[in-house]
């Protein structure tokens, strides 16, 4: 039988099998010889042990499309990382991060502001602005008040989506409403419990609908860009892309060297003072790492 590894823990496997039923499942000794962990978001094929009792193990791997490595998830379509307009206000630099290590790792990535509702049409329209300019879409959420939830699903729709963004923005707010009857713990349900909110929950998938997830991805909030080298890194901001090739050297960084075009395209405000300020700060954090 084939299934989709929704949750791993300790060795186990939870696969959503294609009778519908979840099945508890070890993978087969194969697996340690081959060096191939399985994945939360994997295709695999399951034996079946005990039908009762909904257990078995993994017998096969099916192909992947692609491989996140942190979190390390399997067959991922496109992220959404979620920020908050206010209370917290969004964290630009940690976006930025994020948006480069999806662009490295070639997946399609959409912003969600969550709590549009505290803020003023003039904050989101700036943060609309800035990223549609790079191509992003950006889509304005309320959890509290239930809008922009539409448009949030149809762009789920079908999909494999890796949510991220940082504690308090609203992520379990959204995804109760985008998966009634799943229940995320949100931070006020934290806060009747007395659970601090860094309990340490792990990467799994949440069915929305038919060939609908989302990966839920609890640390899939601090970005490294480490093992990069800082000449790469320039690739990875879209609105650089138009400007490469016509810088006055070849090979520019687009950091220092005279007759830069993104740097004369900065100052004419068609690129964004913010994004290339952080461009810089993540370039010479690359550079700092390789001193050592
Ligand atoms: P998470 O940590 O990202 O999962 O965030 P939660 O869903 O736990 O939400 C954090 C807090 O923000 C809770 O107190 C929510 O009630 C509140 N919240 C979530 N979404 C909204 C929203 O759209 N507007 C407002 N005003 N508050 C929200
Ligand atoms: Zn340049």
């Amino acid at each position: 039988m084939q299934g989709r590894i929704v949750k791993g823990i300790a060795g186990f496997y939870y696969i959503a099998a294609e009778d519908t039923e979840t099945y508890e499942c070890k993978a087969k000794g194969i697996f340690r010889k081959e060096k191939l962990k399985p994945l939360v978001g994997d295709y695999v094929e399951i034996e079946v042990l005990d039908r009762e009792h909904r257990t078995g193990s993994i017998t096969a791997v099916l192909p992947r499309k692609n491989t996140l490595i942190r979190p390390a998830v399997a067959n991922i379509d496109q992220a959404l990382v979620i920020f908050a307009a206010k209370e917290p206000g969004p964290n630009f630099s940690l976006l930025d991060r994020f948006l480069v290590t999806m662009e490295r790792q070639d997946i399609p990535v959409m912003i969600c502001i969550n709590k549009q509702d505290l803020a003023e049409e003039a904050e989101t329209q700036q943060i609309r602005e800035c990223y549609e300019a790079c191509g992003y879409e950006v889509l304005f959420t309320s959890a509290s008040q239930k809008e922009g939830i539409e448009t949030l699903k149809e762009r789920l729709k079908g999909k494999t989506t890796a949510v991220a963004g940082p504690s308090g923005v609203g992520k379990s707010s959204l995804t109760n409403l985008l998966a009634p009857g799943i229940e995320m713990e949100t931070g006020e349900i934290s806060k009747k419990l007395g659970r601090g909110r860094h309990t340490t929950r792990h990467s799994q998938l949440i069915a929305l609908g038919e060939h609908t997830y989302l990966m839920d991805t609890p640390g899939f909030t601090s970005f490294y860009v480490e093992d990069m080298e800082k000449e790469e890194l320039r690739y990875y901001f879209p609105e650089f892309q138009p400007y490469e090739g016509q810088c006055r050297f070849q090979g520019c960084t687009h950091t220092h060297e005279p007759g830069c075009a993104v740097k004369e395209a900065l100052e004419q405000e068609k690129i964004g003072k913010q994004r290339y300020g952080n461009y810089l700060e993540m370039y010479r954090e690359l550079e700092e790492k390789r001193r050592y």
